[in-house]
């Protein structure tokens, strides 16, 4: 699994390894808005980010908002 500054992913909080994701503190996401990573320590980023997880573990694709 890539490490950065956290678990890498890509704007889906998919990791380079199949049918893992990662989600909140620890995930260093593709940032669609600014077009890089980024990681984000806050409540709302946490919710949000398992909820866009959720959804995508079960054939969703939904970025991070
Ligand atoms: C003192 C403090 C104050 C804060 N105040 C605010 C605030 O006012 N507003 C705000 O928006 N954010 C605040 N934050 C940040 C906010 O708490 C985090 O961004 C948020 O809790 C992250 O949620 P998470 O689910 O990503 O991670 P966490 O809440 O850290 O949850 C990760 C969980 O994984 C568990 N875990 C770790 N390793 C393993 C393992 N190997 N196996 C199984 N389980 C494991 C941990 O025990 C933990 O329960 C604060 C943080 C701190 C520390």
């Amino acid at each position: 699994m890539e490490l950065r500054k956290g678990i890498v992913t890509d704007q889906y909080l998919r990791t380079n390894v199949p049918d893992i994701y990662a989600a909140g503190d620890v995930a260093d996401f593709f940032d669609v808005h600014v077009e890089k990573h980024n990681t984000m320590g806050t409540w709302d980023n946490a919710l949000s980010h398992g909820r866009t997880a959720g959804i995508n573990m079960v054939g969703g694709e939904e970025c991070v908002p």
